[in-house]
């Protein structure tokens, strides 16, 4: 292929547009005047003053064409006019050449020519010729050609190569289709010709036909068009190019453009006739719009002719016009309108491109090609990195239930890993992960069902039936069926047991204050009298969100004994096992920190960070006012020195003013400011203890909360006999004792405390002041556990 050729793509290009003179020994030489380049044609047209045409008629017209073909041979002609056409034909540019005049004026000659003389052959033939010439001078491709001859008379169209013999229109009737890859005649026989003989036997034959129809049809061969079409499909003999070009060229031999009106009227001579050939006059405005920039639509449907023609007029074409006149003054009027023709088809500009196809099945060959280049690529890498054993086809059955056994082995462990081959297996891995999961998914759903009846929480109906009959709790627990929490009671260590029995943070409280209450805020037990009044928490307060079995037996059992039973009430059988000798209590505190009482303990270790955070600041304050002060007392005693040492030098005084010196100056103001120092430390020392004071309260109140509950927890769960618990219940005559304030402040006092007590010793106050902060101390934690429990109190009250 050419590639220069390309560079004309996407460019617009003028129609050219020529004048073919027919040879005639009455030339009117002055009347028609060819310019020195040949390529303008004036018209003169002298004034007939007989019958007294008006003086300012026009008489003179220029027209500027691409050439004038004078005398010319046909061989010129086809030169001229065709040969470019043609030959860029066969790199995919599409190409018209159209014959365009009157009657008689040699369209057919030009475009036919004599078929009974080769030397005056016409274009048909000659082009027919080059393009096989042109296909033989291009091994590298494969070009095919085709031809079809359509004849449209009276907006009728005509196969002039139908393979059946011509009788007139075919049964079906032909229609002019539109599909994006063009226009098409429906129903036109296209003939591949796959050489030079072949296609001129086929034009000769259409041109019999036309004859032929010219007399059985009583048809005017005048006035019919005659579309001769070419195409070609060009692909490269080479395999890589699935890119593939087509064209086609039509030759065009148009009916006369005679027009009406013309003969036996003189007076109208030079008016504008109206064509004898309607569609010529659909051409000419399809002509006219076409050479206008800024219309956008253009008429190609009015006509079958234009229709036809709609992708062989302007657009990507390289077209052209021969324009047949007569050189004799009778015929000087159609031959000025013939050349006004041509002049506005040379206002048509086109944008030649080249058609380029995509081969689907090439492409498809291509691919396969390239992917066994690939794959043989990959092979050679694979054995370069010992990985001979990978293969990269799609997987079979049997490899997919391999990686679905590995992948089960992994799940359950007896597979430690699954090796990465390639993408392909990767993704199959995890497409059986998938299937394993679903698997197992729907194998569980099926035990389940196997055992349990199951039944959509949502359906509220089916709930209720259910629990009509019986069949579930109203918290929708299958009655008979223990869940996880009750299940081990018996078994559970000791530890872990009774936080299990009811983690609700409020029952705890309510307990708490409930005892309080009940006991009063001044009477504390001992140690002692709490080991032997706890009682049992799961007793007492049974827990209505664990709604087991065995939950559901003790509340029954409860709400029967509301009333108190006698203490010797044989109750031994229902009380979960116990050990028979208690834990050590600093043990059995660790495990309560941990479980009943890890909320509280929780916020007793939060207060007493915060408490801590706020001791080191003070502390740190501490230091400063130590050291402000420190520096108070130098700067005092470096100015009492200037002072003296002043006083011995003698005093100036200057008009009242006692002068000091400078030193003495600088000192005097560095003391004050120190003294502000000290004054706003010293504040903000205040403001940290008192800080220190209401978070020791917390921290102090946690202390005891966490102790109280511990005891409460130890004894009800270890110690208190079975029958005691009544005694203690709600309404009972014991209550479950506090622990003695002596007790509560000893303990839990750990080393953050004592280096807290050693802070204070540092305080401005002295050492005398520890004592009395210590004491202090004590009565107020005394205080504020009074005050927390009358609290409580009130609040339980409301
Ligand atoms: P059209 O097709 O335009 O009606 P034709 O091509 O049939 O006209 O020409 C009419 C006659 O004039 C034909 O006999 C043709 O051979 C002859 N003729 C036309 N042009 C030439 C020419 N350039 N040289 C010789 N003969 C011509
Ligand atoms: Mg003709």
């Amino acid at each position: 292929m050419k590639r220069h050729k390309n560079a004309r793509m996407g460019s617009r290009k003028k129609v050219h547009a020529f004048v073919r003179v027919k040879p005639t020994d009455e030339f009117a030489h002055e009347m028609i005047k060819y310019g020195d380049d040949n390529k303008s044609i004036d018209i003169h047209l002298k004034k007939d003053t007989r019958r007294g045409v008006v003086n300012n008629q026009q008489t003179d017209w220029s027209f500027k064409l691409d050439g004038v073909l004078h005398d010319a041979s046909q061989d010129l002609v086809y030169e001229t006019v065709a040969k470019d056409v043609v030959a860029q034909a066969l790199d995919g540019y599409n190409g018209t050449i159209m014959c365009y005049g009157q009657t008689g004026a040699g369209k057919t000659y030009t475009m036919t020519g004599a078929t009974e003389n080769y030397k005056h052959r016409g274009i048909l033939p000659r082009a027919l010729q080059q393009v096989f010439r042109m296909i033989e001078e291009r091994p590298t491709h494969a070009i095919t050609v085709r031809v079809s001859y359509l004849e449209i008379y009276n907006e009728n169209l005509f196969d002039l190569l139908s393979t059946l013999p011509y009788v007139g229109p075919s049964v079906t009737p032909m229609t002019v289709v539109e599909n994006p890859q063009g226009v098409f005649i429906k129903g036109l026989s296209v003939h591949l010709t796959s050489q030079e003989e072949d296609a001129f036997s086929l034009l000769f034959e259409g041109e019999t036909n036309r004859i032929i129809a010219s007399h059985t049809m009583n048809k005017n061969s005048s006035r019919s068009h005659c579309i001769f079409t070419i195409y070609m499909e060009a692909h490269s003999r080479t395999l890589s190019d699935e890119k593939y070009i087509t064209s086609k060229i039509n030759l065009v031999d148009l009916a006369g453009s005679e027009r009406l009106g013309k003969s036996g009227s003189e007076g109208r001579v030079l008016k504008e006739a109206t064509y004898i050939n309607k569609s010529l006059s659909f051409l000419e405005q399809a002509i006219i719009a076409l050479g206008d920039q800024k219309r956008d639509h253009i008429p190609f449907r009015q006509c079958k002719l234009t229709h036809a023609l709609k992708d062989s007029l302007g657009g990507n074409c390289n077209m052209v016009l021969v324009t047949n006149i007569y050189g004799e003054a009778a015929q000087l009027e159609e031959t000025l309108s013939s050349l006004r023709f041509a002049s506005r088809m040379k206002l048509v500009t086109t944008e030649p491109a080249i058609n380029e196809k995509y081969d689907a099945e090439r492409m498809v060959k291509n691919l396969e090609k390239e992917l066994t280049l690939l794959k043989q690529e990959l092979a050679i890498h694979d054995s370069l990195t010992n990985r001979t054993f990978v293969t990269y086809d799609p997987m079979d059955e049997i490899q997919i239930a391999e990686i679905n056994s590995q992948v089960r082995r992994y799940l359950d462990g007896t597979l430690d890993e699954i090796d990465i081959i390639n993408l392909r297996q990767i993704q199959e891995v995890f497409n059986q992960f998938r299937v394993v999961l679903s698997q197992q998914e729907r194998e569980v759903e099926s035990a389940l069902r196997r055992k349990y009846t199951l039944i959509d929480k949502n359906d509220f109906a089916a709930i209720s039936a259910v629990q009509k009959a019986g069949l579930v709790d109203v918290d929708g627990h299958l009655v008979g069926e223990p869940d996880g929490q009750s299940f081990g009671l018996g078994v559970a260590p000791f530890s872990t047991k009774p936080g299990k029995k009811s983690k609700s943070k409020k029952t705890l409280k309510d307990q708490l204050s409930t005892s309080a209450r009940k006991e009063g805020a001044g009477s504390p037990l001992s140690g002692k009298d709490l080991d032997a009044a706890s009682t049992s928490k799961t007793q007492l307060v049974p827990s209505s969100r664990d709604g087991d079995v065995k939950d559901v037996l003790s509340r029954d059992r409860e709400t029967s004994s509301i009333e108190p039973l006698p203490l010797d009430s044989p109750k031994e059988e229902s009380r979960p096992p116990r050990p028979s000798t208690p834990p050590p209590k600093p043990v059995a505190f660790e495990d309560f920190k941990n479980e009943r009482g890890s909320e509280i303990n929780r916020i007793f270790k939060e207060n007493k960070s915060i408490l801590n955070e706020r001791r080191k600041r003070a502390s740190e304050t501490t230091q400063r006012i130590n050291a402000i002060k420190q520096e108070i007392d130098v700067t005092k005693e470096a100015l009492n020195f200037q002072k003296s040492l002043r006083e011995k030098q003698g005093e100036y005084e200057n008009k009242g003013m006692m002068i000091i010196d400078e030193e003495e100056f600088l000192l005097i103001l560095k003391l004050k400011d120190l003294k502000k120092q000290y004054r706003s430390e010293y504040q903000e020392l205040r403001d940290l203890r008192a800080e220190i004071q209401y978070c020791q309260r917390l921290v102090d109140q946690c202390r005891h909360r966490l102790l109280m509950e511990f005891d409460i927890w130890y004894n009800e769960s270890f110690i208190i006999p079975e029958d005691m618990q009544v005694a203690l219940k709600l309404g009972g005559s014991i209550r479950p004792g506090m622990v003695p304030v002596n007790r509560l402040v000893s303990l839990g006092e750990d080393d953050q405390d004592k280096f807290s007590q050693l802070q204070q010793m540092v305080l401005p106050e002295g050492p005398d002041s520890i004592s009395f902060y210590n004491a202090k101390v004590k009565t107020e934690q005394k205080h504020n556990y009074l005050k927390t429990m009358m609290g409580l109190q009130q609040t339980q009250r409301k």
